[in-house]
């Protein structure tokens, strides 16, 4: 198992939400076939179906019923992991599921829980000077764009010898404070819906990346060699649709985009479950643009949380059950 900073045990959590069933599914008879039993177990009650192969009981670290708010997912889910940038340590938070699961929905509302709460933590700690910056990215067929401009060239990774890959030309806003942040979502989305019919559309096949990069130091010492800076990032990665990552074994016209979300994908979920069973041998992060951006924010001190989004619907058991088993071999 990882070392952490404190010389505790790291491990990555792996955290489930169950989404209810939308008014659209109740209206065309859709039944819900999943339900969280208690905090850390879901399971499968498809009568129709007893006796079947799969395991139809499985346990995390949390699970979130349909009815648990997003604050909720939050707070008892990520809060601790998503803060601990305050004190320089990197960190990542990721949305897994297929499409219409819930990632938007969810890690929307947790990008805008953890930036309340970083402003909050700097009003109540003038004796340190904080700056935030704000990036996004869209990750989209193995290219890199730049969700804050409308220049929709794709952007270079570099190797640079302190900071490891960065992405080349990035724009980095200094955050004002959570309405500012609310503003340059907006822009991202419009961004992101760029070339497509639908947001849906591209965002089940491409993956998201807001960056908050937070630096401090004690006002007292500012400007002086004595000063001491912390800097770290927290990473919400909104994932393409996990189905993506099966679809693309098969051939057909979009093989060339699906290859490389299977990419990106596939190899997200290699470098997790090495990481899960601590971090033995070479781990492959440059084998896709995702792992390689996302190096720093993975393994060593970094504090990992993926957040499985399911349907509880019959007709979308076998995702389902597709997301669970990625789930089981991140914990
Ligand atoms: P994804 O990003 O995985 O494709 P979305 O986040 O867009 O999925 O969710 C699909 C739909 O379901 C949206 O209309 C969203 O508002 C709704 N939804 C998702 N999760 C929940 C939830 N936990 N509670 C209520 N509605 C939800
Ligand atoms: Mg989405």
């Amino acid at each position: 198992k990882m070392q952490g900073a404190s010389g505790r045990e790291e491990k990555i959590l792996v955290l489930v939400r169950l989404r209810p069933l939308s008014e659209k599914e109740i209206e065309s008879n859709e039944v819900a076939d999943w339900e969280c039993i208690n905090d850390t177990t879901i399971l499968y009650r498809n009568t129709l179906r007893e006796g079947s192969t799969f395991p139809n009981a499985y346990t995390f670290d949390t699970v979130f019923r349909g009815d648990c708010s997003t604050r909720q997912v939050y707070e008892e889910g990520t809060r601790e992991i998503a803060l601990s940038v305050v004190s320089g340590i990197n960190s990542s938070i990721f949305a897994y599921g297929q499409t219409s699961s819930g990632k938007t929905y969810t890690m929307n509302g947790i990008t805008e829980y953890t930036v309340a709460e970083i402003f909050d933590y700097i009003h109540r700690h003038e004796e340190r000077a904080f700056v935030v910056k704000f990036s996004a990215i869209e990750i989209y067929n193995e290219a890199v764009r730049d969700l804050l401009s409308t220049d929709n060239t794709p952007l270079r990774l570099l190797d640079d010898p302190d900071r490891g890959t960065i992405v080349e030309k990035l724009t980095e806003e200094t955050l004002r404070d959570w309405s500012h942040l609310k503003e340059l979502l907006s822009i991202c989305e419009a961004q992101r819906q760029i070339g497509e019919t639908s947001l849906n559309e591209k965002s089940s096949r491409s993956h998201q990346i807001i960056r908050l990069g937070i630096e401090s130091s004690a006002r007292e010492f500012l400007g002086k060699d004595n000063s001491t800076t912390l800097a770290a990032s927290v990473s919400f990665i909104d994932l393409a649709g996990s189905e993506r990552a099966s679809q693309a074994l098969s051939a057909g016209a979009r093989l060339k985009e699906g290859c490389h979300i299977n990419r990106s994908l596939l190899t997200l979920g290699t470098v997790i479950r090495k990481l899960s069973k601590g971090r033995q041998g070479h781990i492959n992060y440059r084998d896709s643009k995702l792992t390689r951006i996302l190096q720093p924010s993975l393994g060593g001190n970094a504090r990992t949380a993926i957040i499985c989004t399911l349907s509880p619907a019959r007709s979308h058991v076998e995702q389902t059950r597709n997301t669970l088993l990625f789930a089981c071999c991140a914990k």
